[in-house]
């Protein structure tokens, strides 16, 4: 029998009209002769409700106990769902996670799943039932209860889906698909059909609002197809997938505006080895997390590193390397939180020489200046001033998307 996992978002259940309509969706994919794993958000705003409520009493709450608290959002939504589905003739079951028994790590708010036991699950789709599961939520081995982080009730249905080895994982959300690039930045976005696990981890900043990235990374690990489509109406979406051929023809996928990035310079860096990890190496021990790094070499034998961090860490950074820098004897620290960085992913750069020459063409066209430059095999990412972000974007989804480059 066809098993398929489901997975409702939080807008898809904000309301008892909205859960009626996630019942009827799920009973006609069981009339069609599916076993349905349907794994549900918290009803949209109430796991921020949650939350205030725990800082209104206390500004930083045990970490055990909002995961406690904010498990409570899912909880509620796979009940309704199921008495939903029950109140149509359609017999459904609820599961929370220390029920099926999703069992995690004791890292609370950011939790990871280890392994899923699947016997109660498997007997309630043998029954015939419509297996209800509280998206978010896990159980630690001390049977704490745990969170897997915002959004994780996406990565709840992928794991789940890998471990019942269904058919098919659904992410039903308000969103029709993956885009080209953000359709509010560009009116030209289009929806992709296809999209490799690879490119969507490579397009994170895009990606996120539409999966949870770990989700994507779960899926890649245990080769489960995702199809990421709305819940408003039965147009397909988006699958997400292993590569497949023809995927390399497609030079490049999606193009993405990351505005988190702040920069940091450190002027005159006397050059000897060791200096980068000097630098660097206490930076991510505060947990912050550096994202682009280049280093320049100047004819007085001294050197400037430069790095991104989030925008969230650049004081913190700034001050950390403020003291660094007079540590080891640096002329100075410079930092800009004013920039972005804007990326263009494809599997098609793998075969193609050139794609790195053309984005630089098309910026100092627009007369774009280049801070910094990254690549990997499959992306070319640029930071840039902010003010031209969304300009950058525009000209680079026309020119590699819109309008596709000769070959
Ligand atoms: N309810 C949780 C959140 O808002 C998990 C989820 O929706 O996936 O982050
Ligand atoms: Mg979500």
């Amino acid at each position: 029998m066809k098993v398929v996992v489901q997975k409702y978002g939080g807008t898809s259940v904000g309301s008892v009209e909205r859960i009626e309509a996630v019942a009827d969706r799920v009973s006609r994919v069981r009339a069609e002769g599916a076993a349905v794993v349907a794994v549900v958000s918290a009803m949209s705003g109430e796991t921020n409700r949650l939350i205030k409520l725990a800082k209104d009493l206390a500004p930083s709450p045990a970490e055990r106990e909002l995961d406690v608290l904010m498990a409570t959002g899912e909880q509620a939504s796979a009940a309704l769902l199921s008495i939903a589905l029950q109140k149509r003739g359609v017999p459904a079951r609820s599961f929370l996670g220390h029920q099926i028994r999703i069992g995690t790590d004791s890292a609370f708010g950011r939790a990871r799943i280890r392994n899923i036991e699947i016997e109660s699950l498997r007997e309630a789709l043998g029954a015939g039932d419509v297996a209800v599961v509280a998206g978010f939520q896990g159980v630690d081995d001390a049977a704490n209860i745990t969170t897997l982080g915002r959004g994780g009730s996406d990565t709840s249905a992928v794991a789940v889906a890998a471990a019942i080895d269904a058919d098919a994982c659904e992410i039903l959300t308000d969103v029709d698909g993956v885009y080209t690039t953000d359709p509010r930045i560009c009116p030209e976005a289009r929806k992709l059909d296809r999209i490799s696990y690879d490119e969507m981890l490579e397009l994170a900043s895009l990606g996120a609002k539409v999966l949870q990235i770990r989700s994507v990374e779960a899926a890649k690990r245990f080769d489960v197809p995702v199809h990421v489509r709305t819940s408003f109406d039965d147009r397909p979406g988006t699958w997400v997938v292993g590569e497949e051929a023809g995927m390399e023809e497609i030079l490049v996928s999606g193009v993405a505006l990351d505005r988190d990035q702040a920069k940091l310079t450190v002027v005159g860096v006397p050059d000897r080895p060791g200096l980068a990890t000097q630098v660097l190496a206490p930076v991510a021990h505060a947990g912050i997390v550096v994202d682009m790094i280049i280093q320049n070499v100047s004819h007085e034998g001294d050197t400037d590193l430069t790095f991104t961090v989030p925008q969230g860490d650049f004081d913190r950074s700034l001050e950390m390397v403020r003291k660094i820098a007079e540590d080891i004897g640096a002329s100075g620290v410079v930092g800009d939180p004013e920039v972005v960085k804007v990326s263009v992913v494809g599997l098609g750069m793998r075969s193609h020489a050139g794609v790195a020459a053309q984005m630089f063409e098309v910026l100092a066209r627009e007369n774009i200046n280049i801070q910094m430059i990254s690549t990997s095999e499959i992306k070319i990412s640029v930071v840039l001033d902010s003010k031209y972000g969304e300009l950058a974007v525009r000209v680079l989804h026309r020119a590699f998307i819109e309008e596709k480059p000769d070959d």
